[in-house]
């Protein structure tokens, strides 16, 4: 089926869940300096890592990333590859000393691979889980279990596939450890309340094969287990990031992505703007008289993954298929819940809200 795309720029609307939309000025940008950067005659996938201008990229990726989330100089922020998913391995090695206690709030899909990857090294304990509850919503605070001696709490802020935000405040004696991938600066946060947290870049930052680490200095000096320098928290903070060859034209693509949100007005900026379409969009679900429906609690639904669902499965495939055909793109849901799911990160225009809560109305009254 042929997409139809903005006449104007030749672009979609792109509701995946990352990797997904960059922003347009970072693209052409990208485009602009791709046979020569900054004069040299190369483009920066091209050039040494360990170059003075490459360097000073890094720097001002870290110094971009640390206003953006207001990072206290007493954590450190750390650019890494190998995803979320080696982050979750990564966590149990460092922090916590072999078969120790680590305590595990499960809310939907990636609270589970963040257990799986840390049960080989930890004692991994389910403090809660929502799993019994199809992960519709969030175990209420005072049934969870904590553990009185876990080296951390891991938690997951916004759960991608479920769409399930965890938006309450945590109150633990131990420290927290946070996957934001699907939610780092999309809102602003207490950087503070946390003792580390981590996100591949694909969904609010910018492109795949980079993430982010922000953890408190403390927290890294812990012995955790034995492991290679390359599994090492403090080896990559001791080269700054540059233990081995980073990806260099990913990094360059992040640090476009965070010039331009500073441009924007930052994280409070997203924040209010983020809040907005995804009220607009709860709205039309709510508003559908159950042609739509979502099933998450109000109080945990999520402002970056929406997931919902229409009558049947057919009807679901149809709406995918003729969406795209309008040049809305990324909307079937994943695999494990099915349905729809439009994901609604930073980069992605408030006229794409727009144009999929119209298509929705549209699609509603041809089918009742
Ligand atoms: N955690 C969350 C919340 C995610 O959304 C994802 C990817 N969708 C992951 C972890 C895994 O990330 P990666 O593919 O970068 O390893």
């Amino acid at each position: 089926m042929t997409r139809s795309a903005s006449p104007v720029t030749g672009r979609v609307f792109n509701f995946s869940a990352g990797p997904t939309v960059l922003p347009e000025p970072v693209l052409h940008k990208a485009k602009q300096e791709l046979l020569d950067w900054q004069g040299i005659g190369a483009s920066v996938a091209e050039i040494s890592h360990r170059s003075a201008d490459f360097i000073a990229l890094a720097a001002q990726a870290e110094a971009d990333l640390r206003a953006l989330l207001q990072v206290p100089d007493d954590y450190a922020v750390l650019f890494m590859q190998g995803g979320a998913t080696l982050q979750q391995a990564l966590i149990a090695l460092n922090l916590a000393a072999p078969g120790a206690r680590a305590d595990y709030l499960i809310t939907g899909h990636w609270g589970k691979t963040a257990l799986q990857q840390a049960a080989p090294y930890v004692d991994a304990h389910i403090v809660a889980s929502g799993e019994a509850q199809g992960f519709c919503d969030v175990p209420a605070r005072e049934d969870w279990q904590l553990s009185a001696d876990a080296a951390y709490l891991h938690v997951t802020d916004n759960e991608t596939i479920h769409g399930v935000e965890l938006n309450l405040p945590l109150d633990v004696e131990v420290p927290v450890v946070a996957d934001f991938s699907s939610s780092i600066a999309s809102r602003p946060i207490r950087i503070r309340d946390y003792g580390l947290i981590y996100a591949g870049a694909q969904k609010n930052l910018g492109p795949s094969g980079i993430s982010v680490v922000i953890a408190a200095r403390a927290l890294l000096e812990r012995s955790g287990q034995k492991r290679a320098p390359i599994l090492d928290y403090r080896a990559h903070l001791a080269r700054e990031s540059m233990l081995n060859t980073p990806p260099t034209f990913n990094w360059y693509l992040l640090a476009l992505c965070l010039a331009w949100m500073r441009e924007q007005g930052g994280v409070a900026a997203f924040g209010a703007r983020n809040a907005a379409r995804a009220q607009k969009l709860y709205a039309a679900i709510d508003g559908s008289q159950g042609f739509y429906r979502n099933r998450v609690a109000t109080a945990h639904r999520s402002r970056m993954n929406v997931p919902f669902f229409l009558p049947t499965a057919e009807l679901d495939a149809q709406f995918v298929a003729q969406a795209e055909a309008r040049g809305l793109i990324g909307l079937k849901g994943h695999k494990v819940v099915g349905g729809i799911r439009a994901s609604l990160y930073n980069a992605l225009p408030d006229a794409a809200v727009d144009a999929l809560v119209d298509f929705m109305q549209e699609f509603r009254h041809r089918h009742v």
